[in-house]
């Protein structure tokens, strides 16, 4: 059996396994590469998926970076089935048409300004098209059922307690002489999150190569006890000061999650029962319509208070802003509020517009509930920028700014290690996906030594060999390694630190020569050369 790593491989973007066996080409997850320009490259390469040879596709959850490239695969002549949860293809159904949306808007606004300096056009990623292509082919299933959608091949998902449907699975593959038992994590959620179940803890046969998610692999959350009443705070600071509390969050379950926190402070006096709030984006009031008709998804606790006939994604003083003339009046309202709006890492939606008009002002409260990416205007701010540039004007940062740990969708290292544990045995191969260089390191530290498992951590466009019997083998294809711009690991590394340093004289060269490159290319160059330069060191450490 071949296994590809073609994303989320020492990264958290871009989730894809497609696996050669039994005779079937298929793909576990396909997710959007989202990061630096270098990373996002990534989405244009497809190549090595060879999507009109993919039987099907088995997929974990909706977040786009492990569902936003089926809409491309499509455009590239995938026409099989993608099996996934019932409320996984509810809100694909929304989440791929505004990606879609998106990529269009982002091609059109590239070839205007390609268009003035005289170069030729690019196309979008994907088109709408492609996005309603890609909703036609998802197959709704329930957890704990199994599929086989091709001989000597089978499939269950079990819910991972990440977001709303989210699954993690196991494959059984069934060779002539001997059966292979993969589990794939997905994401993994936190135990005792809102809404959503525990991850799941299922009874099944010994698993033989497990592959596990490593987000928080190097930290626990902090407080997670404590983080209602920390937003309890934030919120009743920027009251007590007459400003607005301004809560960035990812539209899909975050949102959700933060609006039953403040139902259930409100239930417990700890902030007013009339307070204003808002729920400033598109994406995420079509999610809450999701989650009220998938209930019989939530955990006991939610379900309970359903069928108490309470609503916990409802507030008294809880307004939706669909419309764009709404979303701006919300910032000529004086006094306190709530203002619960996307993206969750500040990069891009309507919260750049509050964080605009609160930002600056003494006494408002900025409330970081969800995982900030290195770059992004969100992380800036969590480490303390004083100023920032926001839609083109720089912004002092005067508000009391709030990092809440407790409202993760992932699993802290105490957690995955203790969910591993329930897998593991001496036999079992684990290899780390999803998370950052350090944190995989850490975490695969602590699982040799916890549970002296073989932990391996794969490298984009990698491929695993697994045989039964026999040590898993590593390689990487020298063309498409040149796709990935990637340094395959047996090779001489003299030659190869020689051939960075040219590059970088090179890049070099270009960055100091006169011309009159867009400022975007400039940055996309200064990025390489850090790659380079980072790329060399760990050469050199390794030597
Ligand atoms: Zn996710």
């Amino acid at each position: 059996m071949d296994i590809r790593f073609l994303g989320a491989a020492q990264t958290v973007t871009g989730s894809c396994y497609v696996i050669e066996t039994a005779g079937k080409r298929f793909a576990v997850d396909c997710g959007m590469h989202q990061g630096n320009a270098t990373i996002e490259k990534r989405n244009f390469s497809t190549a090595p998926y060879k999507a009109d040879a993919l039987d099907f596709i088995l997929l974990t959850h909706a977040h786009i970076d492990h569902s936003g490239l089926l809409p491309r695969m499509c455009k590239e002549g995938f026409t099989g089935p993608v099996y996934c949860t019932e409320p996984t293809v509810d809100l694909l159904n929304i989440m791929l048409l505004d990606s879609a949306h998106i990529q269009e808007m982002e091609a059109e606004w590239a070839n205007r300004k390609y268009a003035r300096g005289g170069r030729a056009s690019v196309d979008a990623l994907y088109a709408t098209d492609d996005a309603v292509a890609a909703a036609r082919r998802l197959s709704p299933l329930r957890y704990g059922e199994w599929i086989k959608p091709a001989p000597g091949i089978a499939a269950r998902f079990y819910d991972a307690g990440h977001i709303l449907g989210s699954s993690f699975l196991e494959l059984e593959i069934n060779g002539d002489a001997n059966r292979t038992r993969l589990v794939f994590s997905g994401d993994l959620g936190r135990p005792d999150s809102l809404i959503v179940e525990d991850p799941a803890r299922p009874d099944m046969e010994p698993v033989d190569y497990l592959f596990l998610e490593s987000t928080y692999g190097d930290r626990d959350h902090k407080n997670e006890g404590g983080s209602r009443d920390e937003l309890a705070e934030a919120i009743n600071h920027s009251i007590a000061n007459g400003q607005k509390t301004i809560i960035p969050a990812f539209a899909v379950e975050r949102t959700q999650e933060i609006i039953y926190s403040l139902f259930l402070l409100q239930k417990e006096g700890k902030i007013p029962g009339n307070l204003p709030v808002y729920v400033d984006s598109p994406m995420a009031i079509r999610a809450t319509e999701v989650f009220r008709r998938h209930q019989s998804y939530f955990d006991s606790a939610a379900r309970n208070l359903v069928r108490a006939g309470e609503d916990p994604l409802s507030l008294p003083g809880l307004k939706y802003t669909l419309d764009v003339k709404d979303s701006q009046a919300i910032n000529l309202q004086e006094g306190p509020a709530v203002v619960i709006s996307a993206s969750g890492m500040c990069n891009a939606g309507r919260i750049k517009h509050h964080l605009r008009h609160n930002l600056w002002r003494k006494g408002a409260s900025i409330v970081f509930v969800g995982f900030q990416a290195v770059g992004t205007p969100g992380r800036k701010i969590v480490d303390g920028a004083k100023n920032i540039t926001m839609l083109g004007d720089d912004v002092e940062v005067a508000a009391k700014i709030w990092t809440i740990g407790g409202f993760s969708g992932h699993a802290g290292q105490q957690q995955l290690l203790d969910w591993t544990a329930h897998f593991a045995h001496p036999e079992l191969k684990v290899f780390l996906v999803h998370g950052e260089e350090k944190a995989q390191h850490i975490l695969a530290g602590l699982l040799r030594e916890r549970f002296e498992l073989e932990v391996g951590i794969p490298h984009y466009l990698e491929t695993l060999t697994l045989q039964p019997g026999k040590a898993p083998r590593v390689s990487l294809d020298a063309q498409d390694a040149a796709i990935g711009d990637l340094v395959p690991r047996n090779i001489n590394w003299n030659v190869l630190l020689e051939d960075s340093e040219a590059k970088l004289a090179q890049l070099r060269a270009a960055l100091a020569a006169p011309s009159g490159r867009p400022w975007a290319d400039q940055m996309e160059i200064q990025e390489r050369i850090l790659e380079i330069n980072k790329r060399m060191l760990q050469i050199v450490a390794g030597l």
